[in-house]
């Protein structure tokens, strides 16, 4: 279809719910969607999957999906398994079995948070992906706003003051994540999505007593934003599997909406008659032309392979790409008095 048809979504997915270890239950968690302008939900509570709770929620679409991982070893290899039909739980003992029980059953698995970092103060365990030599990954979770959060709790006093402006820590994807997002692309499709990793949970420190990264304020800042073929329809199987179908293809980028609103941002690719968008690939003989489009101005990269090949600052880049390879976009933006991560968008493929 022509790439400005798609019907833009803003999804927000990685969210734990009371059934887990979250503290807000689902009708709650969608008037928080509701307020931010998050349309699309994905709840995914550790090994635990309550299909009933799929659903409209006024405007807001409830999708349920499944965070596994070894119940012996709860402390690594974090999976997201999004549009199964069934609970996976079982099989969540070994990663490599969890992916190929994703796979049989249809949905798309992810790798959490794959890289770490705690902050001496944060009191929380680095939950890494460990197990790297598995196969059949669908994607990886490129950002994790808890996951950055928990790495700048260094000290009691950055406990004291990100607990009230938790914005004033996050700064993108580590760069080690990036890297190998781009290793991972190098052995064929891989698509980003970003959780908020969203619990609402309370937070102590000494005499304080906080709810820190409350759903409302997650759902303000980092999204995944997904490129639907068609409108809603209201019947909750078919605008699942629009849903579905999206992040399948990787039609997605992901924004921090905080730092500034990313809705309208696009990467498109030409070739001839065609033309594709992200997760997209171009085929054939002729030059590519590329181009991105921001709805503010930032600092634009396109990155070939991993490398960047051209910069931009403005809201809009354009690229003749004469080799093949793997061009995916990033923007960065001023945000509380620093450089920040604001669009990370899943690349076009030219062959
Ligand atoms: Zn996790
Ligand atoms: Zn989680």
């Amino acid at each position: 279809m022509p790439t400005t048809d798609y019907i833009e979504r803003v999804v927000n997915l990685h969210i734990h719910t009371v059934h887990s270890d979250g503290s807000g239950t689902v009708p709650e968690i969608a008037e928080a969607a509701s307020e931010a302008g998050v349309e699309v939900l994905i709840v995914t509570d550790h090994n635990v999957y309550r299909p009933e709770e799929e659903g409209w929620y006024g405007e807001v679409l409830v999708l349920v999906g499944e965070e596994l991982n070894d119940p012996v070893h709860p402390h690594r290899n974090h999976l997201l398994v999004l549009g199964a039909e069934d609970d996976l739980a079982t099989h969540a003992a070994t990663l490599q079995e969890a992916i190929a029980a994703a796979k049989r059953a249809g949905a798309l698995p992810f790798i959490a948070h794959p890289i770490e970092h705690s902050g001496a103060r944060a009191n929380e365990p680095e939950i890494n992906w460990e197990d790297r030599d598995v196969t059949g990954l669908h994607g990886v979770e490129l950002w994790n706003y808890m996951s950055e959060f928990k790495s700048y709790i260094h000290t009691v006093l950055h406990g004291l003051l990100y607990a009230y402006l938790p914005s004033l820590a996050i700064r993108g994807p580590y760069p080690e994540t990036l890297r190998l997002w781009d290793a991972m692309l190098t052995d064929g499709p891989c698509w980003a999505v970003a959780g908020s990793d969203a619990h609402a949970s309370l937070y102590r420190l000494g005499p304080l007593r906080r709810r820190i990264l409350s759903y409302r304020y997650l759902f303000s800042a980092v999204n995944t934003h997904l490129l639907l073929t068609e409108g809603w329809s209201g019947d909750v199987r078919r605008d699942r599997v629009s849903v579905y179908e999206a992040l399948a293809a990787g039609r997605a980028f992901v924004g921090y909406d905080l730092a500034a609103p990313t809705r309208g941002a696009r990467f498109v690719g030409e070739r001839g008659e065609k033309g594709c968008t992200f997760g997209g690939t171009l085929s054939g003989g002729k030059e590519a032309r590329l181009s991105v489009d921001l709805p503010a101005p930032a600092s634009i990269r396109l990155l070939r392979n991993g490398v960047p090949v051209a910069e931009a600052t403005g809201s809009r880049l354009d690229y003749a790409a004469g080799e093949p390879g793997v061009y995916r976009v990033e923007a960065r933006r001023r945000f509380r008095g620093r450089s920040v991560g604001w669009v990370f968008g899943n690349p076009i493929i030219v062959t």
